[in-house]
């Protein structure tokens, strides 16, 4: 039993190979579609899908012009990605700390990181919360700020797809500017790789199309001009590159396989919710474990089963870990605080963090994926129990 696995059944293998029979391999009527029933599916006007998760990010930072003395908050308890894109696009980051129970980032710790840049006397650019684990960030406080401050808002959703908080459905940007997906096969919803961004907003939508794809335009409705004066200006074959992008398209291969999986989504939620109530209910049987329940607001989707061990009252971790693999139990830790990665060390990210530490010291991440049986935590508590005795 790995920690996380996709789930792919005959529905997405038919089409994908009917994918692979169109007339389309990469850009195609599937690249479209999977857009509109996933702005659907989240709630969102817009959305635009590209390569992976973190072109994603990268993408979503890009549209913000940031310059070198621009700032971003970001949690400390996410992976890379989240901050990595900031740094793509030339400006820095100021981590927050986070929720010793849950690895949220909280008003508080929001509060301190942007004390921090306005002591140090840079541009609070804006803020990347994660929904770490699925379980959703109340935005209200941090919202507010940044729409008082004239900063950006960028949900790190790779966790949360088909979660709902206190801003509603993730993904439907109620509170915030834009929310990025990835469709990794540990993922909710899996395209090989694969990511997506979605806004309520039009204008954001159109630039990041064009970023994803060498920052192209090709309808002459919006060219800008080469100068020519003349027909060169405008020729069937004229396009313009009006932005420095990338090639982050998403080919049609994949988005079949993402529409495919968009209509087994409620199976996925209905699984994943089972799986943890199952949890839920066996630690309540005298296991040393602790896992915060979600507030009454609240209904989430987890793509994480993130329990918190006490590793300084008995066996260490990396031991724990090796036992249950004996067992057949794969886990996996999420994760080691970022601003303690030594590149990030090398861009004056270091500060006392003390929740993140506390955070990541006890936590483990136990199977969960749709394709696991009833039967499966059972298992995989029985096993915890005879490691941790
Ligand atoms: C998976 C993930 C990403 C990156 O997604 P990729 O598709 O792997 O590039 C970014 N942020 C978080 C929180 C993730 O879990």
């Amino acid at each position: 039993m790995p920690y996380g696995r996709q789930s792919i059944d005959d529905s997405d293998i038919a089409a994908v190979v009917e994918a692979l029979r169109s007339d389309y391999l990469t850009t195609g009527p599937m690249v479209e579609r999977f857009e509109r029933e996933l702005a659907a599916t989240v709630g969102a006007k817009e959305a635009v899908v590209v390569s992976n998760g973190t072109a994603a990010l990268h993408l979503a930072v890009l549209t913000q012009n940031l310059g070198p003395n621009d700032v971003v908050i970001v949690p400390s308890i996410t992976f890379a990605a989240s901050a990595n894109c900031v740094a793509y696009c030339g400006a820095q980051v100021v981590f927050a700390d986070v929720d010793p129970l849950t690895g949220l980032i909280t008003d508080e710790s929001f509060d301190a990181a942007l004390s921090l840049i306005d002591n140090l006397g840079y541009r609070f650019a804006g803020a990347i919360s994660v929904h770490y684990a699925g379980r959703p960030v109340d935005l209200s406080h941090i919202a507010a700020t940044c729409q008082a401050r004239g900063a950006f808002l960028i949900e790190d959703a790779c966790h949360a797809l088909g979660t709902s908080g206190a801003q509603g459905s993730v993904g439907s940007c109620a509170a915030s500017d834009m929310a990025v997906f990835s469709f990794h096969p540990v993922k909710t919803l899996t395209t090989g790789e694969g990511g997506a961004i979605t806004t309520n907003d039009p204008d954001l939508a159109r630039k990041l199309r064009l970023l994803r794809s060498h920052g192209i335009e090709r309808d002459p409705a919006q060219f800008e001009g080469l100068g020519y004066g003349d027909s060169d200006d405008t020729g069937p074959w004229v396009y313009e590159m009006q932005a420095l992008g990338f090639n982050y398209r998403l080919p049609d291969l994949n988005c079949a396989l993402g529409v495919a999986q968009l209509k087994r989504l409620p199976q996925f939620i209905e699984r994943r919710k089972a799986l943890v109530a199952a949890y839920e209910a066996l630690f309540k049987t005298n296991l040393s474990v602790s896992w915060p329940s979600p507030d009454a607001v609240t209904d989430p989707v987890f793509h994480l089963m993130a329990v918190a061990i006490d590793f300084t009252a008995g066996k260490p971790r990396a031991q724990v870990m090796t036992e249950l693999k004996s067992h057949g139990i794969g886990t996996q830790v999420h994760y080691i605080p970022v601003h303690r990665q030594p590149w990030w060390q090398t861009q004056r990210a270091a500060r006392d963090l003390p929740g993140a530490d506390a955070f990541y010291r006890s936590t483990l991440s136990l199977p969960l994926y749709p394709d696991m049986t009833d039967a499966d935590p059972a298992r995989v508590v029985e096993a915890l129990k005879a490691v941790l005795g």
